[in-house]
């Protein structure tokens, strides 16, 4: 069998849903599980039409659901030229009415717990997968009764050995040649039976999953951009897509926000060897990229991305360096203090270090200057270069250096798998320098 899921912008209108179906009628032959997101930008509808009622607006609350009631039927309705069969039709109206219960308990007691929320986040995907699935006569299977999760609500956790037991019963028997069977990315429930969700953007993790358990032969990510690119094509207009990435490199870049994976979805994937491909819905027969277990790309270097502005905290401590346990004393309070660090370059006398721009500063230095001096860069930017050959290719950090010519590198780490060599520079330098290297390093080596 195989996965293919979509996500938001593939299944936006009637439209994309038909060009959905035609993709999905193709993979009968694979058996395909389709995992769907919500419609568009159906989940910041619903999240907003939550949060008005928690305010106790009521009435701002309805608007929403109205305007998202709207877009379904809308939807339905040009699937089917405007005669919606009465199943789904019934169908729509159930899950609005829940909408609707929901958000007015949310009004009337002015609270929105994470609970609360979840159960009306879900409404997204399973109502674009309802309608979905009466288009393409499919099976139409309720994540729920598979996707099982602890109870944090908002962002819970999948348990992967109670999901294998689950879809053996409620999917596998249904997955088959010649028959699409469908069902919602994104959301869960607990074993109690609350609707739970994975966190923003969790569909990709979704497919992963049901990917991992069925032993399926592939997930396909349909979205909306050509596989991965060689760099932010914003940035670098010559980027180019990739045509294999290895997980590792995956996971490099999704640190870095690259926008097509959501990095958690690697891990069930990787775990069971099963190859994901980034695909266009528009482009189906386009370039896309394949990530596996194990890739030999030609280029010592795959993909550069960025991360800025971050800050760089230099520390220096002439009396305790040289000695042991000045590190771990260090790590000990940003630990303590949940504060996480990205890059560490060290040096005889002092030790610099990443963090997100946004930590709360303060309260962490006056704790390290009672045994260190601290110095605070701010504006500073994290430049990545990722590739699985980087550690078999001498002389690299050389030409990387040369090819930045006269911007200046303010810190270099390379990671302990030694795939992702890091720079550090002004975050004004940041696009120049991705410019500069990719013209050097990925379109100059083909
Ligand atoms: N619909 C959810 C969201 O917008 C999940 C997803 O699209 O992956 O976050
Ligand atoms: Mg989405």
């Amino acid at each position: 069998m195989i996965v293919l899921k979509f996500g938001g912008s593939s299944v936006a209108d009637a439209a994309c849903m038909r060009q959905v179906a035609e993709l999905a009628r193709e993979a009968l032959p694979q058996a395909p599980l389709v995992v769907l997101s919500a419609m568009g930008k159906t989940t910041n509808g619903l999240f907003a039409a939550a949060k008005a009622a928690e305010t106790g607006d009521l009435a701002g609350a309805m608007e929403q659901q109205r305007l998202l009631m709207a877009a379904h039927r809308k939807a339905a309705s040009e699937l089917f030229d405007e005669a919606v069969p009465e199943a789904l039709d019934g169908t729509l109206t159930e899950l609005f009415g829940e909408l609707e219960l929901l958000l007015r308990g949310v009004a009337l007691l002015r609270e929105l717990s994470p609970r609360s929320m979840d159960a009306i986040a879900s409404l997204g995907e399973r109502l674009s997968t309802r309608i979905f699935a009466a288009f393409v006569g499919g099976a139409w299977v309720d994540a729920r009764t598979v996707m099982r999760t602890d109870n944090v609500f908002g962002e819970a956790a999948p348990q992967q050995q109670a999901i294998r037991i689950l879809a053996d019963q409620h999917l596998g028997p249904l997955i088959h040649v010649d028959r699409i069977v469908v069902t919602q990315g994104y959301i869960g429930a607990t074993e109690e039976g609350y609707t739970t969700t994975l966190g923003r953007g969790g569909s990709d993790y979704s497919a992963a999953l049901f990917g991992a358990v069925l032993g399926a032969r592939e997930v396909q990510i349909w979205t909306d951009v050509e596989g991965v690119l060689t760099c932010d094509p914003r940035v670098v207009p010559e980027a180019l897509p990739i045509s294999e990435l290895s997980f590792a490199e995956a996971a490099e870049l999704a640190a870095f926000g690259a926008k097509v994976l959501h990095p958690a979805t690697i891990q069930p994937a990787v775990e069971a060897h099963i190859p994901v491909t980034v695909r266009h819905t528009q482009k189906p027969r386009g370039r896309f990229t394949t990530i596996s277990s194990e890739v030999n790309t030609g280029r010592p270097i795959t993909a550069l991305a960025s991360r800025g502005p971050i800050t760089v905290l230099t520390v220096s401590s002439t009396r305790m360096l040289a000695q042991s346990g000045f590190l771990a004393r260090l790590f000990e309070v940003f630990g303590r203090r949940g504060v996480s660090v990205d890059l560490v370059a060290t040096a005889e006398v002092s030790v610099s270090l990443t963090v997100e721009a946004d930590v709360p500063l303060r309260p962490l230095i006056q704790e390290l200057a009672s045994f260190a001096k601290v110095e605070v860069h701010e504006g500073r930017a994290i430049i990545a270069a990722v590739g699985e050959r980087l550690k078999s290719t001498p002389g690299i950090a050389a030409q990387l250096l040369s090819a930045l010519g006269d911007i200046n590198v303010e810190m270099i780490s390379q990671g302990g798998n030694e795939i992702n060599l890091s720079i550090v520079v002004q975050v004004e330098h940041t696009h120049e320098a991705l410019r500069r290297l990719h013209r050097v390093l990925v379109a100059g080596i083909r």
